[in-house]
């Protein structure tokens, strides 16, 4: 008999149903990993209840586990062999274009779940395509020669280990992004395990000021905030957070703000521009959102004019002329 695999798939809005796959064959350039641990992050909540395809899919994008079975090939090509314990990836990159060769291959077409429908990404692709085990909700994956798979240092553990996405988010948009350092005042909005863990890196940073706004059923979240460096919390649904910015840091504003909430809509970003410093402060926005809603782009070209009515043109922008 077959060994099968069983997995969670999301077979629609907020639907869970329990399904066995066949166990794959693993040819010599790929692996089979066992998964330890797999993170759950804001972009799962909001894919979860709005799924972005009909297919089924196994979620799970931040993944743990351990190389079970490593082809000769794949073991000699990327130094991996059974009974590691490693990070994978959720981007499967191609390697071969413009964005693989500059070392983004984020971006790589391969990948691209979004726009590509034979895309693979760990936790987005279809269940439907062979071999399957795209997603971490399973009792293993497959590992393509293409995976990206990092080791596990040694005395950390699997569960430990599940932080590195949100750890690494932590320091590219903070650091990187938006360029928090020695002294900064910081806004980050969300306590979430991305929020706490952009927390922990502007305090190693050195930012000497941050502030960490929630919801009221935030309130254990905010005091592990706290312990972890916040130097304040508000809580949104208490006190008005954009006067309390401004109180705090004496009417200048924030250095950087940072958008670590799920399912808040534009408030964050609204919040976060306001609370800028009003000279060079950064904002760092998730970019998850389908469109800005309510954001009046259609309003800002009030009048338009042909060519015999330039002068008209000229003297209506100047508040003469036509004055609708
Ligand atoms: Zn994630
Ligand atoms: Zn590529």
């Amino acid at each position: 008999m077959v060994e099968k695999v069983q997995a969670a798939v999301r077979t629609g809005p907020s639907r869970t149903e329990f399904r066995e796959f066949p166990m794959p064959d693993i040819p010599e350039d790929s692996a089979l990993l066992k998964m330890e641990v797999a993170g759950i992050c804001g972009t799962d909540v909001k894919l979860y209840a709005h799924p972005p395809t009909q297919s089924p899919v196994i979620m799970g994008h931040e993944n743990i586990g351990t190389i079970a079975k490593g082809g000769r090939e794949f073991t000699r090509r990327k130094g991996f062999k059974e009974g590691d314990l490693v990070f994978v990836e959720h981007y499967v990159m191609c390697g071969q274009c413009e964005w693989c060769h500059l070392g983004q291959y984020r971006h790589c077409e391969n990948t691209d779940w979004r726009k590509n429908p034979d895309a693979i990404r760990y936790g987005y692709t279809s269940a439907e395509k062979a071999p399957h085990l795209w997603g971490g909700f399973a009792q293993y994956v497959y590992l393509p020669w293409n995976a990206v798979v990092h080791y596990v240092p040694k005395g950390v553990t699997p569960e430990l280990a599940g932080l590195v996405t949100p750890m690494a988010n932590g320091v590219e948009w903070s650091l990187f992004d938006g360029g928090v350092g020695y002294n900064s005042t910081v806004l980050i909005q969300g306590p979430g395990q991305q929020g706490l863990s952009q927390t922990v890196i502007c305090k190693q940073a050195g930012a000497s000021r941050i502030i960490v706004t929630g919801t009221s059923k935030d309130a254990a979240r905010m005091k592990v905030a706290k312990e972890l460096g916040a130097d304040y919390v508000i809580d949104v649904q208490k006190e008005d957070p954009l006067a309390r910015i401004r109180e705090i840091t004496g009417g200048r504003g924030v250095d950087v703000a940072l958008d670590c909430t799920a399912g808040a809509g534009t408030m964050p970003i609204l919040l976060g521009v306001d609370a800028l410093k009003r000279k060079g402060g950064t904002i760092v926005v998730q970019g998850e959102m389908k469109e800005f809603p309510n954001f009046p782009l259609e309003k800002v070209t009030t009048h338009t004019f042909g060519l015999k009515d330039v002068d008209l043109a000229i003297r209506s922008v100047g508040g003469q002329g036509d004055r609708r």
